[in-house]
């Protein structure tokens, strides 16, 4: 069994979390909350979405809390959907962009309400956006990569074919999202080590959600086969509006401590973390963060696996 030394965990708790939830919360505490999720050693954080606020009204106040986080030594990352998306993050000063496209077709257009083609042809602008401003960074999520709430099954040749078509437009960061928890560990190899065969220059991060219990076990056999980005939500917090079934994220606490007690390194301090997800249950009762490390403690600390 071969683990990367170390991996980059992007948090996407504040994004895919709060978007799930009825309440909105206020933008301060979005603020108090990336801060201290920041305070624990994340330094990638999807902080918010420039998309419609009619369609997801949690994050309406997305330029408010880019402007809050300002100071915060971290990569403040946001997710778009579109042009305009794009422009309104950059306006606001976020210069990392995570553009959401699905493999499938129902799921793209319940989420986003237009073709992938249409979607596709969107991204090529940003692209072109993205290489006028310094520093300007535009990662694709291919959602629905192990499966469909609507369609099922995905074929890893439309992966591929989406993986591919990305590319052509000269993007080199694409995460694999399992929006509603449909693959298996099997499958999570089959699809990664396609990818890596067919496009060879592309770093393929995942992002998986733990509706059926496998998250963990998916994050795992990612870091297998050689996945050093991750995406998880402190608590567990998240799901997807448009995709019928779909509960959290895997729990960065949960990731955190599958690393470290490996030996993977992740940078995060596991009681700092739990602090900022005590933070939000505060904050928000009622909220149900499933996260099995954050319910049970962070562990005693313990010296290096020895043979
Ligand atoms: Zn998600």
């Amino acid at each position: 069994m071969s683990l990367p030394a170390s991996v980059t965990i992007v948090e996407v708790g504040p994004r895919d979390g709060l978007q799930n939830l009825r309440q909105v919360l206020p933008t301060a505490d979005k603020v108090r909350y990336i801060g201290l999720l920041a305070a624990s050693g994340l330094t990638a954080i999807e902080v918010t979405s420039f998309v419609s606020p009619k369609a997801v009204p949690q994050l309406a106040d997305a330029a408010e809390t880019v402007a809050g986080i300002r100071d915060l030594p971290i990569t403040p990352i946001a997710l778009v959907a579109n042009l305009k998306g794009a422009r309104n993050a950059v306006a606001a000063g976020v210069r990392r962009l995570n553009f959401v496209l699905s493999v499938s077709t129902s799921h793209h257009r319940s989420n986003v309400n237009r073709t992938r083609e249409e979607s596709l042809a969107e991204l090529a602008e940003i692209v072109d956006l993205a290489e006028k401003i310094p520093g300007f960074r535009v990662r694709a999520s291919l959602a629905t990569a192990f499966g469909c709430p609507f369609e099922g099954q995905v074929p890893i040749a439309e992966v591929l074919r989406w993986v591919g078509a990305v590319a052509t437009l000269g993007i080199t960061e694409v995460t694999l999202a399992d929006t509603v928890g449909f693959g298996n560990p099997e499958l999570v190899r089959q699809v990664l080590l396609a990818c890596r065969d067919r496009f060879p220059g592309i770093t393929c991060g995942v992002h998986f959600h733990d509706t059926r219990g496998l998250g963990i076990a998916n994050a795992l056999m990612g870091m297998q086969c050689g996945v050093t980005v991750l995406d998880a939500a402190a608590g567990g917090l998240g799901g997807c509006p448009f995709a019928p079934g779909a509960t959290g994220n895997i729990a960065t606490e949960d990731l955190i401590f599958l690393c470290e007690e490996m030996d993977v390194k992740t940078g995060v301090d596991l009681a700092r973390l739990c602090e900022a997800s005590r933070f939000l249950q505060s904050t928000l009762p009622g909220v149900d963060l499933p996260s099995r490390v954050f319910r049970a403690g962070p562990p005693k600390p313990r010296g290096p696996i020895s043979e």
